[in-house]
């Protein structure tokens, strides 16, 4: 369970002191797909961040199954973050290297063995339907594998949570839509806790199970999929809602 108390992030801008994330508190539940939507600047990838430690919040505290992320730093965050892992909208993979080499990439730091390594890049590749492509390198591959492999890097140490930072945004609906599959797939095979940020509600009712609506670095609205779609009751929801019906 990942839980979010009074969590407040500000940074320090030519402008003055801007607040990100403004006293939020969440609680993401093991093995739920859980949707964050909002427009841009909200805050949300502020928040997917601090989840895995790659912000500190200037208040407050961010607890991920029991261990507290907020007051770590140096190795122990570098293990912690092990088991909750992310991917991003642009891929972020090493274009030198080839789509199993960016896949053993996590497991070479983690200080796998060889062998070890090849055979668990293997199930990978499997898991993400990527089996043939082991040595194409990512300019070759079409922007849905190359998430494939993202997300297949995201799996390599076994994490506990996915976050997953507009991971569909810059896919064609249909690739996107075989993305989300994969992710459901994932969600319900291995019992991972999945995180899931994006601006476009269809994503949010394709999968999710709950969902929260950010707007200026606060949560307005939360609640089950069904709920919010049903009668959404904030302006902002209501508009998110109105993209798909
Ligand atoms: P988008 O949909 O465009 O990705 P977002 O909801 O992910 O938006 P954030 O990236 O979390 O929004 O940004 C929230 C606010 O915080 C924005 O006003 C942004 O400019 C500001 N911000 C984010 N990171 C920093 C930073 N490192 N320094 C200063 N301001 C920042
Ligand atoms: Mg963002």
């Amino acid at each position: 369970m990942i839980e979010l108390t009074n969590i407040t992030k500000t940074f320090q801008t030519d402008k003055g002191t801007l607040t990100a994330v403004d006293s939020v508190n969440l609680s993401v539940r093991q093995g739920e797909i859980f949707g964050v939507i909002g427009y841009s600047g909200a805050g949300k990838s502020t928040l997917i961040r601090l989840l895995n430690g790659l912000e500190k919040p200037t208040a407050g505290t961010v607890t991920v199954n029991g261990q507290e992320i907020s007051s770590i730093s140096g190795q122990k965050l570098r293990n912690a973050r092990q088991k909750v892992s992310m991917i991003f909208q642009h891929f972020n993979l090493l274009w030198s290297r080839t789509v199993a080499e960016n896949i053993e990439f996590p497991l070479e730091i983690a200080g796998v063995a060889k062998e070890q390594r090849k055979k668990r890049v293997l199930e990978l590749i499997e898991l993400v339907g990527l089996t043939g492509r082991e040595n194409a390198f990512p300019s070759q591959l079409s922007g849905g594998q190359k998430q494939r492999v993202g997300i297949a890097r995201a799996l390599a140490n076994e994490p506990e949570v996915l976050l997953c930072d507009e991971a569909t945004s810059a896919l064609d609906p249909e690739t996107t839509d075989s993305i989300l599959e994969l992710l459901v797939d994932i969600n319900e095979r291995l019992g991972l806790t999945i995180v899931l940020i994006t601006h476009e509600m269809h994503v949010i009712r394709k999968i999710c199970h709950r969902v929260a609506v950010m707007e200026a670095g606060k949560v307005v609205e939360l609640g089950n999929v069904l709920e919010v779609f049903q009668s959404p009751k904030q302006q902002i929801t209501k508009r998110f809602v109105a993209q798909i019906t």
